[in-house]
């Protein structure tokens, strides 16, 4: 049974916390309620954002139409072998909640990808990613209602155009109603440990043979000390993708800033926003509502009641800023709503 609230306060359903009021908004704790809601939205001509935990959102104040939350639950075994498991997750249940389950039943390759907040619906749109690892590596297919052609469908991987924190579902937004998930996990367990911030935590640990457990606990104690938990310091998570620049862009900076951090990159070399935005004296910026966390450039907070137009405005200046000095455009990654 739908309960549509008009006027509702989305402050608790945005981890930027920006004291938005959404139109219309609803909870989708059952998919059984969709066709009566997709009949509500048509009925009223209305714009529709589906969301899971708000935390790579910036909302307007005001946000035009239905805003629909869903928390639908489940985690059911679809088949397995002695080398792999395929599991269907519900859009609804929360990301983390099933890194730390597929851990539990050692099902191994979400590790890297423990601490992320949000859904487990919302994860292919951004093709969600830490430490080297993304999470298209493990999605078999997405379960959608497609709005364009009103009907469920299913959708291989390859269908989903995943990219560098990018995906079909992120271009082209309010299309595809993400229902569940479904990822093919292997039972022998495969360190990635590449970024050198998690070897430095088990070093410092003494842990020489790498479980997944170890892992999981390396990336949850690296991640609680960098960044700030949005319960106590709201934000959402990193504000722009790192860039990626040609060969020669690359080396006409790297004669200039010749400790500036580079990684190889398919199309270039991918730069580290956070360094750049922090050799501009970002960090630590406090502004009147919002500012710039004091040990991660990347990440912009919300101190009290900060409005999307306060976000915008710093967000424009830390763009212009790198822009003047490295010549290098930033791209918000969290998507503006709308
Ligand atoms: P929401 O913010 O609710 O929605 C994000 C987008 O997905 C919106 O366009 C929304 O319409 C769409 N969407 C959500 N659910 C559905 C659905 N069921 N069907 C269709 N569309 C849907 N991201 C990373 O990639 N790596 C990180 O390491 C990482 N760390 C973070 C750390 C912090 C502290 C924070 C605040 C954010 C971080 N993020 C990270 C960003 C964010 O957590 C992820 O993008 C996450 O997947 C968003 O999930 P959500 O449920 O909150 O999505
Ligand atoms: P970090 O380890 O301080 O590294 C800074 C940046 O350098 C990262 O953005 C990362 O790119 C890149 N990097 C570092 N080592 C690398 C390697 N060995 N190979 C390729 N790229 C490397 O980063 P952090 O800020 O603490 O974040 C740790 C991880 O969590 C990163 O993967 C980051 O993307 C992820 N994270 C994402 C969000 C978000 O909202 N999207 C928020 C917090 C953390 P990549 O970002 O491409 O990995």
């Amino acid at each position: 049974m739908l309960t549509i609230h008009s006027r509702h306060d989305l402050t608790a359903f945005n981890t930027l916390a920006i004291p938005a009021k959404a139109q219309f908004f609803t909870e989708l704790s059952d998919l059984n309620d969709l066709p009566e809601l997709l009949d509500f939205i048509t009925q009223h001509d209305l714009s529709t954002l589906w969301i899971g935990g708000g935390s790579n959102l910036v909302l307007a104040d005001e946000v035009p139409g239905c805003v629909v939350h869903i928390s639908t639950k489940g985690i059911d075994i679809i088949s397995e072998s002695q080398e792999s498991i395929i599991i269907n997750v519900a859009a609804g249940e929360s990301w983390h909640s099933l890194v730390r389950h597929c851990l539990e039943k050692e099902w191994f390759g979400l590790e890297n990808l423990a601490l992320i907040p949000g859904s487990v619906g919302a994860s292919p749109v951004q093709n969600i990613g830490a430490y080297g690892v993304e999470v298209a590596d493990f999605i078999e297919q997405v379960e959608v209602y497609d709005t364009a052609l009103n009907t469920f469908t299913v959708m291989q991987n390859a269908d989903c155009q995943f990219a560098y924190r990018d995906s079909l579902f992120k271009r082209n937004p309010g299309r595809f109603i993400i229902t569940s998930v479904v990822f093919k996990l292997s039972k022998q367990f495969k360190a990635q440990c590449s970024y050198a911030a998690l070897q430095t935590w088990l070093d410092a640990k003494g842990i020489k043979e790498l479980s997944a457990k170890a892992m999981f606990d390396a990336v949850v104690a690296v991640r609680r000390s960098k960044l700030p938990d949005p319960d106590l310091l709201p934000n959402a998570g990193s504000f722009f993708k790192n860039p990626v620049v040609s060969n020669e862009c690359f080396e006409s900076l790297q004669q200039m800033y010749p400790d500036i951090p580079n990684y190889p990159d398919v199309s270039g070399v991918k730069l580290a926003a956070g360094w750049l935005i922090d050799q501009c004296g970002w960090k630590g910026l406090y502004r009147e509502r919002v500012g710039v966390h004091k040990d991660q450039a990347l990440v912009l907070v919300n101190h009290s009641g900060g409005f999307r137009s306060d976000i915008d405005a710093l967000a424009d200046d830390i763009r212009q800023s790198v822009r003047d000095r490295f010549s290098v455009q930033l791209e918000q990654e969290p998507i503006a709503y709308p």
